[in-house]
């Protein structure tokens, strides 16, 4: 183990939206460099300009800080190795490139298109399974490896147009110890000559990230499982580059995977189940589709990321709730699953039920008046803060403050038929009959106590259980079978406009009815 200071970094490209699993990437990066006294980068990978979309950078920001993620260094908040976005730092990378040529680890190639394409064709016919341009098909081509010295300089000098590839040893074993995986083994004749340097003098993603990681002292890379396969070919560019002794140590982490664990989690599956893969919502600004977040479906920050940690992760205990301080207390890399973890969105919900309960009074009640103000209830505001907790038990999202107590605002206008046919019947109508009139001459402190003690008279008077009427006047006052307390809700809505809900309840639903 090195005694050198921890240095992660997140390192997202922005061709779009930033995905869950990305986030996830991200916070498990925050973890670790919070938990070892380490420092956060974030770096933008944008080497492929064909795939730039204007925005997702900003989103990526956005999206981070939204779920808490705090950046010591990196874009947007500059730092000692600025700049941290790969397009502005073209000049520094050639040098290593040149480097590597220099040293008989790298080669300019000068096939153009066509001939790239004859070749795979070629491969293709004499049924080679990945035609690809390594150690073996580099000898036919156009190269600084094929071509005579002088023709090479001649090339260079004229300005014809090369790439700089990689020149992948023959027989050679790349060994890796992964944090997560433990040892990978890889032969070298499964890479290709990979493109380092691109005509336009740009880094490719792999020669640009290992400079990066190696200049900004990364001391671990922690990653999505698909970038295991560029890992062998990352630890040759170390070697090569002379780094090897300071390579960061590697974690790739365990896919997301869809519900039913069949497979990648796909935006296309989620849209159509319903439920968001993203953490903020996106517009594409130039087809104009759009992606659902989370943060618009109602889902908390706090819930978000403890939903999130716990995609792969888990601390060995039976304890779920999780503020950010004590993730970072919690979170090790050995407690990384090693293999995919299912997406269930029914767990990111649970976390934001138990993350709405806990949000303070104040929070609450205005959440509560947002929705009521949302659907221009009329109200007296001094009510909220009761209505608020009456409801909190009952919410996932936000929005649910309106699904479930819209009656504490608008008398109901229709009643649950279900309810209606099981239990409107006359012993019902009865009591709701006589309650109505009990409460109209009742000239007491309208609370929710005497308002129940008022219904106790009324059922010792016609000799009724309370359990028989009970649901039948939860049904007049709100038009549904299950609710909060009743008598709490009679006091809010007031004696007014509970005897005007009996009336109104008593005339739809019918005052005889056969029991
Ligand atoms: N730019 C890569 C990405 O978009 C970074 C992979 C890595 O972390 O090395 O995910």
């Amino acid at each position: 183990m090195s005694t050198k200071q921890v240095r992660v970094r997140f390192a997202p490209s922005p061709t779009g939206p930033l995905h869950i699993g990305g986030v996830r990437t991200a916070l498990y990066n925050y973890l670790f460099a919070r938990k070892m006294g380490g420092k956060m980068l974030l770096r933008i990978e944008d080497t492929d300009q064909n795939r730039f979309v204007p925005g997702a950078e900003a989103y990526i920001q956005e999206a981070l800080a939204w779920v808490g993620i705090v950046i010591d260094e990196g874009a947007g908040v500059g730092g000692p190795h600025a700049p941290y976005k790969q397009s502005e730092r073209k000049p520094m990378y050639r040098a290593y490139a040149d480097k590597l040529i220099a040293e008989g680890n790298a080669y300019y190639a000068f096939d153009t298109s066509e001939e790239l394409d004859a070749m795979k064709e070629r491969l293709k016919a004499a049924k080679v399974a990945s035609p690809s341009y390594n150690m073996v098909t580099r000898m036919q081509m156009n190269n600084s490896l094929t071509l005579p010295e002088d023709e090479v300089k001649k090339r260079l000098e004229r300005g014809d147009e090369y790439v700089i590839r990689l020149k992948v040893p023959r027989k050679e074993e790349i060994r890796l110890n992964d944090m997560i995986r433990g040892w990978v083994v890889v032969h070298s004749s499964t890479i290709d000559d990979k493109v380092l340097l691109k005509s336009d003098g740009m880094p490719t993603y792999h020669l640009a990230n290992i400079v990066d990681d190696h200049l900004m002292e990364i001391t671990h890379v922690i990653r999505g499982e698909e970038w295991l396969p560029s890992a062998p070919l990352h630890v040759l560019l170390y070697r090569f580059l002379g780094w090897e002794d300071t390579m960061p140590q590697f974690a790739h982490l365990p896919l997301l995977l869809k519900p039913d664990g069949n497979g990648k989690l796909s935006k296309r599956d989620a849209d159509a189940a319903g439920f968001p893969v993203f953490p903020l919502d996106w517009k594409d600004p130039a087809s104009g589709d759009t992606w659902m977040g989370f943060r618009e479906q109602g889902y908390l920050q706090e819930a978000t990321t403890n939903f999130l940690a716990f995609l792969g992760w888990n601390p060995g205990t039976q304890q779920e709730l999780f503020t950010m301080d004590e993730l970072i207390e919690a979170f090790t890399v050995e407690r990384i699953g090693k293999s995919g973890t299912k997406f269930d969105i029914n767990k990111a919900k649970w976390y934001n039920q138990q993350y709405m309960r806990q949000l303070p009074d104040a929070t609450l009640t205005q959440l509560l008046k947002e929705e009521a103000d949302k659907h221009q209830a009329t109200y007296d505001v001094a009510k909220l803060p009761l209505i608020a907790q009456m409801l909190k038990e009952r919410l996932t999202f936000a929005k649910d403050f309106w699904i479930e107590g819209q009656f504490f605002f608008e008398s109901p206008k229709t009643f649950d038929e279900k309810v209606a046919a099981a239990k409107w019947n006359a012993e019902a109508v009865t009591v709701i009959v006589a309650y109505k009139d009990a409460l109209t001459v009742y000239t007491g402190v309208f609370n929710a106590e005497n308002v129940k003690h008022v219904l106790h008279e009324v059922l010792e008077k016609a000799d009724i259980k309370i359990g028989k009427i009970m649901q039948a006047l939860r049904l007049a006052l709100t038009g549904v079978g299950a609710g909060p307390d009743l008598m709490q809700l009679i006091e809010i809505v007031g004696k007014e406009e509970a005897v005007k809900r009996m009336e109104f309840a008593l005339a739809t639903l019918g005052e005889k009815v056969n029991s």
